[in-house]
């Protein structure tokens, strides 16, 4: 069982990315927190553990990822980007209680009434609601 900064080191290197340490630390906080963070919860969780790090390193290394295609990013608000360690097309629940995003797969569709012809390059399926914990 490979650890975390294996993991970490071998992800950037198959995307072409030069590992830093910085980068490093970005990325082993996404593939820890699932929840969909903003660059700013990123960077204030990175920043409380290691006080040199600057917002710029955190923003240039998120825009890296999502340019080698190593994280995806989704609007949950249309207010904030948010990022994913999952790349493969997924959808998002938004629970309107407790704010989670949660991931689930779902079978692309292509159809679409009235876009024949378009050339469809992303397509980001949301779901709003209230998850199951809630409801409980
Ligand atoms: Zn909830
Ligand atoms: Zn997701």
């Amino acid at each position: 069982m490979k650890n975390l900064a294996d993991k970490v080191l071998n992800l950037l290197e198959e995307h072409n990315i030069k590992p830093s340490y910085q980068r490093m630390q970005v990325l082993e906080y996404l593939m820890r927190d699932n929840t969909h963070p903003t660059a700013d919860v990123i960077y204030k969780n990175i920043h409380a553990k290691s006080p040199l790090i600057s917002k710029a390193t955190v923003y240039n290394a998120l825009n890296l990822f999502v340019e080698k295609g190593l994280v995806s990013t989704m609007m949950a608000d249309k207010l904030e980007v948010r990022y994913d360690i999952v790349t493969k097309a997924h959808g998002h629940f938004v629970c309107k209680k407790c704010k989670k995003i949660y991931n689930f797969d779902y079978n692309y569709s292509n159809q679409y009434a009235g876009l024949d012809d378009f050339e469809i390059e992303s397509e980001e399926i949301v779901l709003k609601g209230i998850c199951k914990q809630c409801r409980q």
